[in-house]
């Protein structure tokens, strides 16, 4: 290769880098993806204001993602979200659905094939078993809680959400859960636990206790998909929830 080819190629992949980087400024990030770095931990900070910290560092102080005071406002202004590359396989982002003032949250991985095609997180087979869990487990309704996913876009042949894509996805979540001010959130199966959690510990020893996100109680359990190929599990999650269903009693009581 000639050296004029050499300085060119180097030329782009600076250009391309330089672009890269100005992109996950614009959207306030700052550091590299946490998810490589393992973490025993499983205290996601005591900080009862989870947005504690953050201006300036995962949203620039004039950010509308950052200033939305309203989940309506912070649909709007995620908007045609370009952010990570799974915006080009997606139908609809799929954002979250629920009571915006509920006092219990669960949060999922990404959407499915459903769910990309109707723009609502859980409504495939998945979803009608959580759908069940929420109204015939626990006597509530759908719309009294709130539903979201850690990535609002679907990822392809429904694989895992890569490092980057998280991380330029989950401060969304961060202030859905910020505007909701949930009491307790339920994370569904091993991705959205250890993404929340920031830890790799293997979710068969992270459910089934309580553990902290920014001073919110978070119940792991595992994922509704889990159940339909695990059937027999679902007596573990059952546990879970009846756990979640008492803490709730004493939150409203
Ligand atoms: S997954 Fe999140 S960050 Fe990526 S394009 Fe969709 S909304 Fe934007």
């Amino acid at each position: 290769m000639s050296e004029s080819t050499d300085t060119q190629e180097l030329a782009s992949l600076t250009t391309s880098l330089r672009r890269h980087l100005q992109r996950r400024e614009r959207v306030g990030i700052r550091f590299l993806p946490k998810g490589d770095l393992p973490r025993e931990t499983t205290t996601v900070s005591s900080d009862a204001n989870l947005m504690a910290g953050t201006e300036g560092n995962l949203f620039s102080d004039s950010s509308a993602v950052y200033e939305a005071k309203t989940l309506e406002e912070l649909r709007a202004a995620i908007g045609d979200c370009r952010r990570c590359k799974l915006w080009s396989g997606r139908t609809h982002l799929v954002f979250g659905v629920g009571n915006p003032k509920a006092k219990l949250m669960f949060v999922g991985e990404g959407p499915g094939r459903d769910e990309d095609l109707q723009g609502e997180p859980f409504v495939g087979r998945a979803g009608q078993l959580l759908t069940d869990i929420i109204t015939k487990g626990m006597g509530l309704r759908r719309e009294d809680v709130y539903i979201a996913n850690v990535v609002k876009c679907r990822p392809p042949e429904n694989r895992n959400p890569e490092p980057d894509e998280v991380a330029s996805c989950e401060p969304f979540l961060k202030k859905q859960i910020d505007l909701v001010k949930p009491a307790i959130i339920v994370a569904l199966g091993k991705f959205a636990v250890q993404t929340l959690l920031q830890s790799k510990v293997p979710i068969t020893r992270l459910r089934g206790q309580w553990h902290s996100y920014h001073g919110i109680k978070l119940m792991p359990t595992l994922h509704p998909a889990y159940l339909l190929r695990n059937p027999a599990d679902k007596k573990l999650v059952w546990d879970d929830i009846k756990k979640v269903m008492k803490e709730l009693s004493g939150e409203s009581a």
